[in-house]
């Protein structure tokens, strides 16, 4: 009955509450770099251009795994680091981890590839972004060009004109920028042309539309169509079926992502992956003897 209902409630509660406790204290000994070697790394999910057939860029997508916690999805542990501000030394380790592929990337003979980074709207507003990013470019010596950053429609509901301005620093340093599952949030096409950015990733939310009935299959045509007006390069995410690659390449789509080209991949993998599927546009100068 109900004193029952009330038990089973409370444990699941505790379950809970524990469990958020366990993640804030993993965050808080990656941050503090306490014995965490790999709790926090990258998966790679390959982005293939629509326009040269060949791959173009990885999105760096962030992972947490302990012993105690196992595997825990950045859906999980994201929100965590934002409301307890880990989000900034995590959200740097991000920036380095993804940077420090760059430059294997680089070594390898892959000059155009490029890595595109989420980043939280608490990193953003914080002042010292733009940059702490800047220094790590050059410290790193990575070619901004090669490096994009993912923000959500929803980091323009807040501060308005110091997201804009901090966002047209970085591209004109070069840094892309590329609106995130775009579509579900706050703006919307009727706003799209306020954003000062570089691309548009189309939800899956759009993209998963276009294996149903057929009335939906315009608003992914309108998307690109008003993008490309507007001069934006649009991305499609979350693409898995043949159909869904056939519908982008016949509406003019730029590129896509998706389970169809790969599933987000250890770094290993991600090399082996690009070695095997694209072939780099300098030749590989690792074994030269300019180094000895
Ligand atoms: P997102 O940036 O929209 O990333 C795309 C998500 O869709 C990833 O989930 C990816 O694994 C998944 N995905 C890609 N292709 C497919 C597909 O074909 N089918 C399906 N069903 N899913 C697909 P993931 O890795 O769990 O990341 C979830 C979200 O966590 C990301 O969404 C991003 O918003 C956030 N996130 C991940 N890493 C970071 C980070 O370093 N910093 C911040 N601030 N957020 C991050
Ligand atoms: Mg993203
Ligand atoms: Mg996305
Ligand atoms: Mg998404």
């Amino acid at each position: 009955g109900k004193d029952f209902a009330i038990c089973f409630y409370d444990e699941e509660l505790e379950a809970s509450v524990n469990r958020e406790r366990d993640i804030v204290e993993a965050l808080s000994a990656i941050a503090a770099d306490r014995k965490t070697d790999n709790h926090l790394f990258l998966q790679y999910q390959p982005i293939l251009s629509l326009k040269t057939g060949r791959i173009c860029g990885f999105e760096a997508l962030a992972r947490l795994k302990t012993a105690k916690l196992g595997l825990v999805s950045p859906v999980e542990f994201i929100p965590i680091a934002e409301k307890t501000k880990f989000i900034l030394p995590l959200g740097e380790k991000v920036i380095v981890k993804a940077f420090c592929f760059l430059n294997k990337l680089k070594e390898l003979g892959y000059d155009e590839i490029g890595v595109s980074i989420n980043i939280s709207i608490i990193q953003l507003l914080n002042p010292t972004f733009a940059n702490r990013l800047f220094t790590l470019i050059k410290e790193m010596e990575v070619n901004p060009e090669n490096v994009a950053i993912e923000l959500t429609e929803s980091v323009f509901a807040s501060d308005y004109d110091s997201i804009n301005n901090v966002i047209a620093h970085l591209r004109k340093a070069g840094i892309q920028i590329a609106i995130d599952d775009f579509g579900t949030g706050y703006s919307s096409l009727a706003r799209e042309k306020e954003l000062k950015v570089d691309c548009m990733k189309i939800d899956k939310y759009f993209i998963d539309k276009l294996l149903g009935v057929d009335p939906h299959n315009a608003i992914t045509s309108d998307i690109i169509s008003i993008s490309h007006k507007l001069g934006h390069c649009t991305i499609a995410e979350g693409v898995e079926h043949d159909l869904q690659l056939e519908y982008l390449k016949e509406h003019d789509c730029d590129r896509i992502q998706g389970y169809l080209i790969s599933k987000p991949l250890d770094e290993d993998d991600a090399i082996k992956f690009l070695e095997r599927n694209c072939t780099p546009t300098r030749s590989n100068e690792k074994d030269g003897t300019d180094h000895n």
